[in-house]
């Protein structure tokens, strides 16, 4: 994907999550781009590709990514509950990724280097983006169908 619908169809399937799980949405928001967020000094590395795969591989992962939360989560009060709400952003991230093709994401990093991925979407594809923006419509409308009223307010404080 593209980084803009890529980044939309994180955050839009990151708000749902949030939403339906009644937590602080901006932190999940956040976790849900943070893999990405980590791999934006990559266009750097344009002109040596080994160089950019290898700096990819390491810092696209959830022990990178998680890594970071647990770093930013120390300047909330309550730790714990910002490092989670940042892991579910990033988990929101990785189940996302792992139906684009071509290739696999390694996980397990730094354990083993061994690519995950069911390899469905071309990354270039605009059909996962097409299908968590339908998921993020029909959530919308079935709030408002079941009478909850939508609001972008944070339901609870940190
Ligand atoms: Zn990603």
């Amino acid at each position: 994907m593209s980084w803009l619908p890529d980044w939309i169809t994180h955050i839009l399937l990151a708000f749902v999550l949030a939403d339906l799980l009644g937590q602080r949405k901006s932190l999940v928001l956040i976790g849900a781009v943070l893999p990405d967020v980590l791999i934006a000094p990559f266009v750097l590395f344009r002109g040596a590709p080994e160089l950019a795969y290898a700096f990819y591989s390491i810092f696209h992962t959830p022990f990178a990514s998680l890594t970071l939360a647990a770093s930013a989560s120390s300047a909330f009060k309550k730790q714990w509950k910002a490092f989670s709400l940042l892991a579910l952003g990033v988990a929101s991230h990785f189940a996302l990724d792992i139906f684009q093709a071509p290739g696999g994401y390694q996980l397990l990093w730094p354990l083993s280097t061994a690519g995950f991925g069911f390899d469905l979407f071309y990354s270039d594809s605009l059909f996962l983006p097409a299908a968590v923006l339908a998921l993020f419509i029909a959530y919308l409308a079935a709030k408002k169908f079941l009478g909850k009223k939508y609001s972008l307010n944070e339901q609870a404080q940190i």
